[in-house]
């Protein structure tokens, strides 16, 4: 690969095609700002004239003050009725303003005749003319050849043809479409050859789509075979089973290939991209994601973690860094030692492999987490029962009781009411606490009763509340496992609580997450320990 290679994310117009996936206009602004800030090329911004919500977009995106890439609009070739300079749709694209133009054709005949309707010389006709009149009204012109290797299988002169009238007419880039997403890599590359071979001066792209699951391959063997344009879309999204993902097709570029690029692309950036895209596109991360998802770089088995300790290159293909991820090492019942001495050595707890302490809280987590707890999401818990073990923790209050009353009245909204008694430091705190809800009474109730004592618990909140309901062993009733997530001002933690009944299980993650806090406060101000 010594030709600089080109990115063009088409996010912002195949994204909305997408089922779970709506963007309003500030949406697709943000974004825009987003695919920028890792220095990708150019932006698809949608279809101007097809939708008012586009055309909003590209009047508000004159406002953006993109620092890498260029816009550019999307559409498609004249009707056959009409003259290029007389066909709306041609006009909107150039009145939208923006540098660079993308329009699509057809190149497969069976479309011609029965989607168009029309001859295939008018088709080739329809493509010269509209590639001709955005030559002359823009600067630069992109043409996608709609199923090209759908088109070049059932006909591959005629398709090439079309190729030909876009080349002649003016086209910057010609850009091969694999539409329905289900060619191979082995035909990819064969047709890009032989169009590579018939057009040395034009400037080749691809456009995959993922149905095969290919098209990261499939983009990448059709560089390999002299193309410089890859369009796809951040995390893949895109019309039925996305487009080629650039979120895994640039690293593989850049980092496999040593490719390098019209203008440097922040590949450091590539997981926080990739995240705020999910969450402007309301979309949960995927963990599984390459090189930017939580497990890319996670590891959970015992002999994993303790090779990746010494060597990383022993379980990873790349340092997270580069990628702006990271390291995650998982607490699981696989693990044992290993990642009990990582996770303490993280949190500066002094443990080495021949302590008993070390040994004995390995026997523990391992029953802990036969009876269901699990650790990962809840390391605060983990680092609570590190210190019970080692005997560095203290007992910041005992709970000598407590109760939760739920109650409808009169058919009212149903009430919470929790009471709960403590003692700190020898004196008896009896405190009730009103919520939406068992646990949020409780939760309140608990507050109310330390605050008096611990002020700095004003801070904390409760972000987070998982249930999940583990399989019932034979003879025994189902458990749940509850997951807290808090939060103060500084950090956030998580928590683990386990039992057949919820309210105990939620007590337990609740007790932790207060108990974690106040460790958490008492060492930063260097607290004494009992
Ligand atoms: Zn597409």
């Amino acid at each position: 690969m010594t030709e600089k290679l080109v990115l063009y994310d088409a996010l912002l117009r195949e994204g909305p095609q997408t089922q779970g996936i709506n963007m309003s206009v500030k949406d697709k602004l943000r974004l825009a700002e987003v695919l920028d800030s890792l220095g990708l090329h150019y932006i698809e911004g949608g279809w101007p004239g097809a939708n008012p919500k586009d055309d909003l977009f590209f009047k508000e995106a004159k406002k953006l003050k993109l620092k890498n890439a260029k816009l550019s609009v999307f559409g498609m070739t004249r009707r056959a009725k009409l003259k290029a300079a007389q066909d709306p749709v041609l006009v909107n694209l150039v009145k939208a303003g923006v540098p660079t133009v993308t329009i699509f054709g057809k190149s497969w005949d069976f479309h011609v005749e029965y989607a168009l309707k029309i001859s295939l010389q008018q088709n080739l006709d329809l493509i010269y003319d509209s590639v001709k009149y955005l030559k002359s009204k823009v600067g630069e012109m992109f043409y996608d050849a709609e199923h090209f290797f759908d088109g070049y299988k059932a006909n591959p002169e005629y398709a090439l043809k079309c190729l030909e009238a876009a080349f002649q007419a003016g086209a910057d880039c010609l850009v091969l479409c694999d539409t329905n997403g289900g060619s191979l890599p082995e035909d990819v590359e064969a047709v890009v050859t032989r169009v590579r071979q018939r057009f040395p001066e034009a400037n080749l792209g691809i456009h995959c789509h993922n149905d095969g699951d290919l098209a990261v391959a499939n983009s990448l063997v059709a560089v390999g075979a002299g193309v410089t344009q890859i369009q796809g879309c951040i995390n893949g999204y895109g019309e039925r089973c996305g487009n080629t993902n650039l979120t895994s097709m640039i690293p593989n570029l850049a980092l496999k290939y040593k490719a390098s690029f019209i203008k440097p692309i922040h590949l450091e950036k590539l997981t926080e991209v990739s995240r705020v895209v999910d969450e402007v596109c309301n979309l949960h991360p995927k963990d599984n994601a390459s090189y930017v998802g939580k497990s890319a770089f996670a590891h959970k088995a015992g002999v994993h973690i303790a090779a990746v300790s010494k060597a990383a290159k022993t379980y990873e293909h790349i340092d997270p860094q580069l990628v702006g991820n990271h390291r995650n090492i998982l607490m699981s019942d696989q693990a044992g030692l290993a990642v009990v001495l990582h996770k303490a050595g993280k949190k500066n707890i002094k443990l080495n492999k021949d302590h008993s302490e070390a040994r004995a809280v390995v026997e523990t987590v391992k029953k802990m987490e036969s009876e269901g707890y699990q650790f990962e999401g809840a390391e605060a818990s983990f680092e609570l029962l590190l210190k019970k073990a080692l005997g560095q923790h203290r007992d910041f209050f005992d709970l000598v009781g407590f109760r939760v009353i739920v109650e409808n009245r009169n058919d009212g909204p149903i009430i919470s009411e929790a009471t709960i008694k403590v003692k700190v430091n020898g004196v008896l705190e009896n405190t009730v606490g009103e919520g939406e809800g068992p646990i949020n009474a409780l939760d309140q109730a608990l507050r109310k009763a330390l605050t008096k004592f611990y002020p700095s618990l004003k801070d904390v909140r409760l972000t987070d509340f998982k249930v999940r309901v583990l399989d019932a062993k034979e003879g025994t009733a189902a458990k749940v496992r509850v997951l807290i997530e808090s939060q103060d001002a500084k950090d956030s933690w998580g928590t683990v609580g386990v039992s057949e009944n919820i309210i105990e299980a939620s007590w337990e993650a609740l007790v932790d997450a207060i108990d974690y806090k106040l460790l958490k406060d008492s060492s930063t101000k260097g607290g004494k320990k009992k």
